[in-house]
C-alpha cells in the first residue's frame, strides 16, 4: 500500500471529498489516477453505476484498472456481459476468485453454504478476495450511490477506512456515483449504448450470485430482492472495513 493514503488524515479526507463533490465524475476520476495512479482501481459487479464510472474513464483516457469479484455463482448473463463489456470499452476487466472452489468450500462447510449460513459464503467466496486485491491498493472506487439502500444513505465521496489495525494501514473508498439516482443511471447507458445485464429487464434491480438473487419488482429498495428470506441486505464488502474518519 503507498504512503500516500497513510498520509491523508481523517481532516484532510473530510476537506478532499468536499473538495471532489463539487467537480464532475470526469474529473473525481482523474483525481484518482493521477494522484494514486493503479493503486486505485474501480471495484464492479456491473450494476448501472460502475457502468457508467468506467465510459467515464475511457473516454478521457483515464487508464484506472478495474476489477470484478468472480463468486463462481454469477448468473451466466453476468459472465457475458464481462465479456462484452471488455470489447466495448477495449479494456481487461480483472476477475479476483476467491481461494476455496466450490468443492473444496462444500467440503469444508457443507454443501449449498448460501442457504445455511449466507454470512460465511459471502465471506469466503466475496470478503476475503476482495480483502486480498485490496491489500494492494490505496483508493476502492465503488459505484455505491445513496439511496440504492438505507444501509447506503451515508456514504460520502471520499472515506477512509482502517485496514489493518496493528500497521496502522488506512484505505480510502472512492464512492462517485453517491449523488447519482437510479433514473439518471439508466438514462446515461441508454444514450451511450453501454450494454448492460439483460437480467435487468427481466425484473431484478440489483444482481449478485444467482442462489441468492431474486426479481424484486419496482417497490421497496433497489436491493430488496438480494438473500431473499434472510435478515440480510449487504454481502458485507462494504461494511467490513472500520471506518476512520
Ligand atoms: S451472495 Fe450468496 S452465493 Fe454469493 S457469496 Fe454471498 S451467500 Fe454466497
Amino acid at each position: 500500500m503507498s504512503s500516500a493514503s497513510i498520509l491523508l488524515s481523517s481532516d484532510a479526507v473530510a476537506q478532499q471529498s468536499d473538495a471532489l463533490a463539487q467537480l464532475p465524475l470526469t474529473e473525481v476520476l482523474r483525481w484518482a489516477w493521477d494522484t494514486f495512479g493503479a493503486e486505485a482501481a474501480i471495484g464492479t459487479s456491473f450494476q448501472g453505476a460502475g457502468l457508467v464510472m468506467i465510459h467515464h474513464a475511457v473516454e478521457a483516457g483515464i487508464p484506472l484498472p478495474v476489477f470484478t469479484l468472480d463468486t463462481g455463482l454469477l448468473f451466466p448473463e453476468t459472465l457475458e456481459l464481462k465479456d462484452r463489456l471488455e470489447g466495448f470499452f477495449g479494456i481487461t476487466i480483472e476477475r479476483v476468485v476467491p481461494e476455496l472452489s466450490l468443492e473444496q468450500q462444500a467440503a469444508d462447510f457443507g454443501d449449498a453454504l448460501w442457504e445455511k449460513r449466507p454470512d460465511t459464503c459471502c465471506q469466503v467466496r466475496k470478503v476475503e478476495p476482495l480483502k486480498a486485491r485490496l491489500k494492494t491498493l490505496s483508493v476502492w472506487i465503488t459505484g455505491v450511490r445513496q439511496e440504492q439502500s438505507a444501509t447506503r444513505t451515508g456514504a460520502g465521496i471520499l472515506e477512509r477506512y482502517l485496514f489493518d489495525a496493528l500497521l496502522e494501514r488506512y484505505i480510502l473508498k472512492l464512492n462517485p456515483m453517491t449523488a447519482w439516482g437510479r433514473e439518471a443511471v439508466w438514462e446515461y447507458l441508454h444514450k451511450h449504448g453501454i450494454p448492460y445485464n439483460p437480467l435487468h429487464d427481466r425484473g431484478y434491480r440489483s444482481i449478485g450470485c444467482l442462489p441468492c438473487t431474486r426479481p424484486s419488482g419496482e417497490d421497496g429498495s433497489e436491493r430488496a430482492g438480494r438473500w431473499t428470506g434472510f435478515e440480510k441486505t449487504e454481502c458485507g464488502i462494504h461494511t467490513f472495513l472500520p471506518s476512520a474518519r
